[in-house]
């Protein structure tokens, strides 16, 4: 496992241990469902608007290729490494086994603060990433998707080279695009309308009525504020949320509305308000019914599980509790997690219906998308609270185990070649 290193790999590595002693996974086999297949470095000269050139690195992780094609976001962010793309390479196989999509996981990436860049820039990068990727990506092969940092637009982009390189338009290459380039209705929401079903059905469980229910979302991008207008059109109370820029925190609850309306105009939170600022390090272990990190990974440590004064942990994020937290959370017991690999797998779900929909060249209603995502979800819901009942065990290993089973018996199934 040398190739990758970095914190969120060897937390995603460290997980995944938790596991095979679990369901019985006898050690030789362990490598071969937890050992990336594919990855590819390239590097992406831009000309910038000074007219000096800059290159930037660009990664993807092909996890692993049992089911069909791989399928996973690109992340823009500074920080990127391939340790790191690894990693949400590996929980995308274990989000779609468990979501029981035909796709292995993968992740891409480029290191770059996408902020930095003007739109001309943007877009360069973007098409020279994909035009680096072409021999490594394709509709049956590895299906890019959106993630932090990108979106539609960047989507477009991609389809856009790939299908200038092919001679023809496919759409199917990439999903997360805007509607109007074959695109599917309510994929933008997919993530956030998912996180919030989900917390519905946990609100259920234990009993709490959404009305009056209280939440914080750290993260204001797609799935943050997705998910805190989806809860509070079911009644939910936002009381605080944040993003790299701004946080705010109102015990009586925030305007939604007017954050909504800042955001439309700003693009982020900062210079909503100056009554409400407050410190970021303390939004997550204020009071609440639900807490949503929608941010980065391991921003829920030991010393923030310990702190927590949650009901409902939805992680909208991938990988923000570290597994020493989830030894804190295990022990104390009284949070209900909704692991990330189940809580935001709504968004992948609905890449599937987009890909399914480019191929097959026929649309769905966004009632169908809705519904049918709907019925994924809960499906692995149940799933998942089945096994924590029949085994005693934690979400998060429920959840993970049932993905790493279904990885583990499609390789059994087609076995070793040659
Ligand atoms: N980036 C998203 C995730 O982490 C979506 C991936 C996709 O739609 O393929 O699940």
């Amino acid at each position: 496992m040398s190739t990758y290193s970095g914190p969120v790999f060897e937390m995603a590595h460290r997980q995944f241990e938790t596991i095979p002693d679990y369901i019985e996974i006898p050690h030789h086999e362990r490598p071969r469902i937890l050992m990336p297949k594919r990855a590819v470095t390239v590097a992406c000269p831009i000309h910038r608007d000074d007219g000096t050139v800059a290159v930037f690195e660009g990664y993807r992780v092909q996890h692993h290729l049992t089911f069909g094609p791989t399928k996973g976001g690109t992340r823009y962010a500074a920080n990127v490494d391939l340790g790191e793309i690894a990693a949400l390479a590996i929980w995308m196989s274990w989000k779609c086994a468990l979501a029981g999509l035909p796709y292995g996981g993968a992740k891409g990436g480029i290191a770059v603060d996408p902020y930095s860049l003007s739109k001309r820039e943007l877009e360069a990068l973007s098409r020279r990433y994909m035009q680096e990727m072409i021999p490594f990506v394709g509709p049956h092969t590895d299906v890019p998707a959106p993630d932090m940092g990108t979106n539609e637009q960047v989507m477009a982009w991609f389809m856009d080279t790939y299908s200038m390189y092919q001679g023809k338009t496919v759409t199917e290459v990439v999903t997360g695009k805007p509607v109007s380039v074959g695109g599917t209705v309510g994929r933008r929401e997919a993530t956030g309308r998912g996180v919030a079903h989900l917390v519905g059905r946990s609100l259920e469980r234990l009993g709490i009525s959404p009305q009056g229910a209280t939440a914080i979302v750290q993260g204001y991008g797609n799935v943050g504020s997705v998910s805190a207008l989806t809860l509070a059109e079911m009644g939910v109370k936002i009381l605080g949320v944040s993003d790299h820029t701004a946080c705010y925190f109102d015990p009586k609850g925030l305007d939604l509305a007017a954050i909504e309306e800042h955001v439309a105009r700003r693009g982020v939170l900062v210079g909503y308000s100056t009554e409400a600022a407050f410190d970021p390090a303390e939004l997550l272990v204020q009071p609440c019914d639900i807490l949503i990190p929608a941010a980065v990974e391991r921003v829920i440590d030991a010393e923030v599980a310990a702190r927590l004064k949650c009901r409902i942990l939805a992680e909208g994020a991938n990988g923000p509790t570290t597994p020493e937290a989830d030894g804190v959370l295990d022990a104390r017991g009284d949070v209900f997690v909704l692991p990330d690999i189940l809580c935001n797998s709504g968004g992948v779900i609905v890449s599937y219906f987009e890909w399914v929909q480019d191929i097959q060249r026929l649309f769905w209603e966004e009632d169908e998308v809705k519904r049918r995502a709907n019925q994924i979800l809960d499906r692995a819901f149940h799933q998942v609270l089945e096994r924590v009942e029949r085994d005693g065990v934690s979400h998060r290993m429920a959840a993970m185990a049932i993905g790493v089973e279904k990885v583990r018996d499609g390789k059994r199934k087609r076995g070793l070649f040659p």
